[in-house]
């Protein structure tokens, strides 16, 4: 849980700020603490039905266990990441009426919250693809999609709920595509290990050791990488979309120019203070704890 100085109401000059897709936990009414719902597991340690909140939290919307989550059986308290979308929902689409307060709002405003997170992320992915590109077209591309979806959000939680999604999905995903081979291709020509017949898109790398590797340019969208070993590579250029990092040994690791990594995806994951990082992501702090 961070805390960011922006105002979460006001609108970016460009939807592809990466500002704004920060948690900004004071600015929130919990959302994440009640949208979603949680069965028992190693990630939580109680049930949880949707739409109500944790017993955990506090009437002031912090949570009363914030510092000792993971040692109290809440790790998936500590990896998820809501891109923005609590504080844009709470303060800019509700206006900063709470769902104590209004309990009206509660299904419109939790509803909200879902389809705001999808699409902060895909802004977040956006942003990236728009920064990394060399193409121009691509880059035009990337705005004019981060310009939509802005437009979904701000059209208030009516129209929100009326956007198809899944079609925004498949033209962002398209674009992500496009900008990785192109990314990851002009690593090629310097060579490294990303030819490794293992590593691939959805490749099952579960406890794969693959520590001091260059894999500069491959390809690991959407790979299982749970618990691999991975302390000391080079990761630049790697597709790293919705790829399954959890416990994967990273210490070490260079990961500064990794593509489309997020920071649910390194809080999931085991690093060390020498695990190099992109700029817009932060180490998690129970790697320090570690
Ligand atoms: S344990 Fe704390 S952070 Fe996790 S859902 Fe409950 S109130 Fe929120």
């Amino acid at each position: 849980m961070q805390s960011n100085s922006a105002n979460p109401a006001a609108h970016p000059a460009s939807a592809l700020d990466r500002q704004s897709l920060r948690p900004d936990c004071g600015n929130c009414f919990a959302l994440c603490c009640t949208a979603f719902g949680f069965s028992r597991s190693a990630d939580f340690a109680l049930d949880k039905p949707a739409g109500s909140p944790c017993r955990n939290l506090a009437p002031d919307f912090s949570c009363t266990i914030h510092a000792t989550l993971r040692p109290r059986g809440f790790r998936g308290c500590t990896v998820f990441d809501c891109f923005g979308a609590g504080q844009k929902v709470s303060q800019g689409l509700f206006g900063g009426t709470n769902w104590r307060e209004a309990p009206d709002s509660k299904g419109p405003m939790f509803a909200a919250f879902k389809a705001v997170r999808q699409l902060h992320e895909m802004l977040w992915y956006l942003a990236e693809a728009r920064r990394r590109t060399f193409d121009p077209d691509l880059g035009r591309r990337a705005e004019e999609l981060g310009a939509i979806i802005g437009q979904a959000i701000d059209g208030g939680p009516q129209q929100l709920l009326r956007q198809d999604v899944q079609d925004l999905h498949a033209q962002v995903r398209a674009t992500l595509m496009d900008v990785s081979a192109e990314v990851r291709a002009s690593y090629f020509a310097a060579g490294g290990d990303h030819l490794d017949a293992r590593l691939g898109p959805g490749a099952d790398l579960m406890g794969i050791r693959l520590s001091g590797r260059r894999l500069c340019g491959a390809d690991l969208r959407g790979a299982y990488l749970i618990g691999a070993d991975l302390r000391d590579s080079d990761l630049s250029g790697v597709d790293l979309l919705g790829a399954d990092l959890r416990d994967a040994r990273l210490a070490g690791a260079d990961l500064s120019k990794a593509l489309y990594l997020t920071q649910p995806q390194l809080n999931s994951a085991a690093g060390n203070g020498l695990t190099r990082l992109p700029a817009d992501l932060v180490i998690p702090s129970h790697w320090h704890q570690g």
